[in-house]
């Protein structure tokens, strides 16, 4: 378990929501559930528009964005062969539904972005667009926040900076009847903000998310409260290493680091090893938790469709029925551990 060095905007509200998932995940341990392919092929979009930013895509049209998108699928789904907990997602054209809607979209903003990058290179000069600068380093003065902003462009009305998301932008139940723009991304925007006047000794004018399909949505900002955000980071991260360090020490426990909530845990890959996850869903046994069990397998028997099914008693509530989990594939390419379960046929 590690200090934090720095803070990324990126990731600060992901911080402060759970600090032994960031801490596990900076220390590189194996996530315990399989990462969502959709995550995946974010990531995919996001290389290929900032591959776009760089101008290594200038002028090869869908073509050549063709080319680096099937190179970057094949690289992930090999390595994604590697692993037992997610070799089944492979190809990610079937695990994903909408695969290929995501790629066109993806196709269309790298060819967008390309061509800005283009202008921004003082080859075509627009009226409005002066000078563009594609995955701009900014970090406070002592180092302790930092990240790459997307895109920052010079508009005759001061410095714009913008960035992608291959993902949903707004806040979850409101995609289609409101424009409310996912808070971690406004605070990601306004520390952008104040890291670029700490960098330049200006304001940006504009602030803005652009998803890979539609208009970019604004985010309204204060200077004085970008500032203030800035200066509660530094805290945040003052205050959170204490708190590793006490662990590390043995003062405290790894649970002083831990928020388990359930929109906290439901998209966490670390559950099964997480003593304060377990703990809380006993607490509070009516809140949405992910559908998880742990306990002894009791019995486990091959169904005639070729499936089989699986009953465990709960470990944590012995006293309540068995849970039974049908309609699990018996390959064991998908489920390894199989190999050393009594079978009940
Ligand atoms: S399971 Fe929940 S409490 Fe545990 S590390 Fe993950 S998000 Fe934090």
């Amino acid at each position: 378990m590690k200090r934090f060095r720095r803070v990324s905007p990126s990731r600060y509200t992901a911080m402060q929501a759970c600090l032994l998932r960031e801490v596990w995940t900076a220390s590189g341990n194996d996530s315990l559930l399989p990462p969502s392919p959709h995550a995946e092929l974010g990531s995919i979009a996001h290389r290929i528009l900032e591959a776009a930013g760089r101008g290594e895509l200038e002028g090869v049209g869908n073509e050549g964005v063709d080319e680096r998108w099937k190179a970057l699928v094949s690289e992930a789904e090999a390595r994604m062969e590697l692993s037992p907990l997610r070799r089944h997602q492979v190809p990610l054209s079937r695990s994903i539904p909408d695969f290929q809607v995501r790629r066109l979209r993806t196709y269309s903003r790298a060819v967008e972005i390309a061509r800005d990058a283009h202008r921004g290179s003082g080859k075509l000069p627009e009226p409005s667009r002066r000078a563009t600068e594609f995955e701009l380093w900014v970090e406070s003065d002592e180092g302790e926040l930092g990240g790459f902003i997307d895109r920052a462009s010079e508009t005759t009305e001061g410095v714009v900076l913008s960035d992608y998301k291959s993902g949903a932008i707004l806040e979850s139940g409101q995609e289609k009847c409101s424009r409310e723009l996912k808070q971690a991304y406004r605070i990601q925007m306004q520390l952008y903000a104040a890291l670029y006047r700490q960098r330049t000794d200006t304001w940006p004018v504009r602030l803005e998310v652009i998803p890979l399909q539609g208009e970019p949505i604004e985010v309204v900002f204060e200077p004085e409260h970008a500032e203030r955000l800035l200066h509660e980071a530094k805290e945040f991260l003052r205050a959170a290493n204490n708190r590793i360090d006490a662990v590390q020490d043995g003062t405290m426990d790894t649970t002083v680091l831990a928020v388990a909530l359930p929109e906290h845990c439901r998209l966490c890959l670390f559950r099964p090893a997480c003593s304060a996850y377990w703990d809380a869903r006993q607490m509070d046994i009516d809140a949405k938790w992910p559908s998880d069990v742990r306990g002894i397998l009791e019995e486990f028997t091959p169904l005639r469709n070729g499936k089989i099914c699986l009953r465990i008693g709960q470990a944590d509530s012995p006293s309540l029925s068995s849970i039974v989990v049908r309609g699990v594939t018996d390959s064991l390419d998908r489920h390894p551990s199989l190999t050393s379960m009594p079978i009940r046929h």
